[in-house]
């Protein structure tokens, strides 16, 4: 079913309106100029994870692109909740998104107002689930994330997902998952929607997130890790470093942790460290279902 053709509702700015009808016009700023931010988001037994930090940094990517959300993160929370009421999905993925809108068409846009929605679905596994088990391939992309002086490198913004979407197609191409992206530097970023971790001799090893997405998972991630006594490492990683590692993974809100299994000419064996913080994400989304449905 494509995505503009599909039963339920649309919260679009404060009202539910039928899949079918939310649209935006030809003439619309996000639409020519990337004006645009967004998030993903995910529901586990009817109880979105991590939601408030999720709705709060889709506030401060619009601030990085200039414009201020004519919603409260209180209302933005309650658009998400009923939103996934509504469609009725104990689990699922939840989209708000932001943009300008028709007032002024043109690079400027002062006077444009400012649009939220909220699309609620189901979106089961980000990857092949027989694939993510065995750990996924990945390519090395060609395209590097943006120094933060070129791009607001550290924003949700649709604009920067060119970049992904460049990327992602021409890993598939080749018959890979994803695509690890450099940024500007050469060192290693992250993939095209998740962040990637490695390990050698039990300690993690992760990039440190000054030009690109500080994930909320890799957040999750890092302080089950910890909780674990495991020591994590936030540090620059150059690629020639890969050969050196024994495991990998990505991970991030729709891909949650998924074990990798190469990256273009390295290997990885998926290992104790990936399947404990594999099992621990996994119980830690439903432990935080369950104490909100408790309280
Ligand atoms: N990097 C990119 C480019 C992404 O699109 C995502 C998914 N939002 C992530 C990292 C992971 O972020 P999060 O854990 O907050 O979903």
């Amino acid at each position: 079913q494509p995505f503009d053709r599909r039963d339920g509702v649309i919260w679009f700015d404060g009202k539910f309106t039928p899949w079918a009808d939310a649209n935006v016009h030809v003439l619309t700023h996000g639409l020519h100029y990337a004006s645009a931010v967004f998030e993903g988001e995910r529901a586990y037994g009817g109880v979105i994870f991590k939601m408030r930090e999720h709705n709060q940094r889709l506030i401060e990517s619009a601030r990085m692109l200039g414009f201020e959300i004519p919603y409260s993160v209180e209302e933005i929370d309650r658009a998400c909740v009923e939103t996934l009421a509504r469609q009725g999905f104990d689990d699922a993925y939840v989209r708000p998104i932001a943009w300008r809108g028709s007032e002024m068409m043109g690079v400027a846009a002062q006077q444009n107002a400012i649009h939220l929605a909220v699309a609620v679905w189901q979106w089961p596994s980000y990857f092949d689930p027989a694939e993510r088990l065995k750990g996924i391939r990945v390519d090395l992309a060609e395209w590097r994330r943006p120094d933060p002086r070129t791009a607001p490198s550290k924003a949700k913004a649709t604009g920067l997902y060119m970049i992904c979407t460049l990327s992602k197609h021409a890993a598939e191409r080749k018959g890979y998952a994803d695509a690890l992206m450099l940024d500007w530097r050469g060192q290693v970023a992250e993939c095209t929607g998740a962040n990637v971790f490695f390990v050698k001799d039990g300690v993690i090893h992760t990039p440190t997130p000054d030009c690109f997405l500080d994930g909320i998972t890799r957040r999750t991630v890092i302080g089950l890790a910890r909780k674990r006594g495991i020591e994590v490492v936030e540090r620059a990683i150059m690629p020639e470093e890969l050969a050196g590692f024994d495991e990998c993974f990505i991970c991030g809100t729709a891909a949650e942790v998924t074990p990798v299994s190469e990256i273009a000419q390295w290997r990885f064996t998926p290992g104790e460290v990936t399947r404990t913080l594999m099992d621990d994400y996994a119980a830690e989304v439903r432990a935080h279902a369950k104490a909100a449905a408790a309280a």
